[in-house]
């Protein structure tokens, strides 16, 4: 296993994620490549009384370390098993890979918007995706995991295990996850896109996706994305350039176009890119940017969106945001509210999850302001905040409210019991 301390020749490469807001300078890189690598590091850790963080990809950066990082990027293992329906992967895994392993068998994962985030990461932060209403979270679906705890031992741990549950939800906490084992669903293709509207006429848009979300069968994920775009040529022409209103729609029916119809009239629509995709396709659904770059992001469930909140959002999120900021409203509900998770519990009573992302140039402070005024506006209705949409740094308050209020007390039990020293996450 190769190791990298500052200064060295492939040190700045190794610690490089997508995430580039939260400066990070760990003493020490190690680049594993097993589960026995990650075994040696963690020991090394504990001898040394290093903190220890683990990155994939560096898209749900919270938190930078002085400590040991330890990269599993070179950790790309899947496995399927076409028989039983699931996937193996190894920690370093994206989406977009065992994607494109499984559509080989008629079979489809719980992943969600970008083909670049790491399988891992964002099953253990609760992640949910593009068939969330009908099959719940990726959380719902593992069934073991491989992991080495603080105290350098590799184990693997089920559903009923109290360290399965804290994984699941806990993420980083508990120790470094080196592969996962989790179910696939029978799907090839869907009914996706998205339906562009000019924010002139966000009002009545985000009046007339609230009310037919609500209604929607749980074979449909949808959400709705207040974005400025930028005025750069691979943009379609009608978009280009301009702040608009996206209905983004994932559907498993087969009558998409009778289901969308109310949305294609509730206002003139500048762009349809809504068709029949393979699942291989999903990740044009909401075309995420590929590139490298500062965010700051936080959210809120919700348990209505009324008209005082969408009011709230236009004037914080719109055009005329004093920061420029991308919104995004997700419907949850369906298999979502159902689902009994043996993990980190799910808030079945929101409705809604309202979630900002802002480039950070230079001032976080700012963003972060811009971002609070919007959040105080929706606080009456808020019911907690979801880990895996905290982007950047955040106070201790915002982190503890990603989990529901009875799983704290359990949480910190199983933080004493296997990371006592309180190195880990
Ligand atoms: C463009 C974009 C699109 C997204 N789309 C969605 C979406 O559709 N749905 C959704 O729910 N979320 C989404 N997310 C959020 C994403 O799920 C989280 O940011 C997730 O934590 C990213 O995981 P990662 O491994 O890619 O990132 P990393 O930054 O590499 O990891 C994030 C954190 O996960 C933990 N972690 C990673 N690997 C391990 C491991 N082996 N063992 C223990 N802990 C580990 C660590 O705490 C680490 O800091 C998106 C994020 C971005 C930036």
């Amino acid at each position: 296993m190769q190791t990298f301390r500052p200064g060295q020749d492939g040190y700045s490469e190794e610690i490089a994620g997508f995430q580039t807001s939260v400066p990070t300078r760990p003493a020490v890189v190690a680049a594993a490549e097993s589960a026995d690598d990650v075994a040696a590091a963690v020991k090394y850790a504990a001898e040394h009384e290093l903190a220890v963080a683990v990155q994939a990809t560096g898209h749900g950066l919270t938190a930078g370390t002085d400590g040991l990082l330890i990269s599993t990027r070179r950790m790309t293992g899947v496995e399927i098993d076409a028989a039983a329906k699931t996937a193996r992967v190894e920690a370093g895994v994206r989406w977009g890979a065992v994607i494109e392993a499984a559509a080989k068998h008629g079979l489809a994962p719980l992943s969600g918007s970008s083909p670049d985030v790491g399988v891992v990461g964002y099953t253990l932060s609760g992640g949910f995706g593009l068939m969330a209403r009908r099959y719940g979270r990726a959380a719902d679906h593992v069934r073991a995991i491989d992991v080495v705890t603080p105290d350098g031992e590799p184990r693997t741990v089920t559903p009923g295990d109290d360290l399965f549950w804290a994984l699941l939800g806990g993420r980083a906490g508990f120790g470094v996850v080196t592969a996962l084992e989790f179910g696939l669903v029978e799907v090839t293709e869907l009914y996706g896109g998205g339906l562009y509207f000019d924010t002139a006429d966000l009002p009545a848009v985000l009046r007339a996706w609230r009310t037919w979300a609500v209604t929607a069968p749980d074979e449909l994920t949808t959400s709705i994305a207040v974005v400025p775009l930028p005025d750069l040529p691979f943009l379609p022409a009608p978009i280009r350039g301009k702040h608009v209103g996206c209905v983004r729609i994932a559907y498993l029916g087969e009558d998409g176009d009778q289901l969308v119809e109310p949305l294609r009239t509730a206002a003139p629509v500048l762009l349809d890119t809504l068709k029949r995709l393979p699942y291989t396709d999903s990740g044009s659904i909401a075309s995420d940017p590929p590139h490298p770059h500062p965010y700051h992001g936080t959210n809120a469930t919700v348990e209505v969106l009324n008209d005082a909140m969408l009011a709230a959002i236009v004037d914080h999120a719109g055009p005329g945001a004093p920061v420029e900021t991308v919104l995004i409203i997700d419907r949850l509900g369906g298999e979502l509210a159902r689902r009994e998770t043996d993990g980190v519990g799910w808030d079945s009573a929101a409705e809604f999850v309202v979630r900002a992302l802002s480039v950070v140039e230079d001032d976080v402070d700012t963003v972060r302001r811009a971002h609070a005024k919007l959040f105080d506006a929706l606080a009456p209705w808020s019911t907690g905040r979801l880990l895996p949409f905290l982007y950047g740094a955040h106070p201790a308050g915002d982190l503890a409210a990603a989990f529901p209020a009875g799983d704290r007390a359990r949480l910190e039990r199983l933080k004493a019991k296997y990371d006592p020293a309180g190195r880990f996450g």
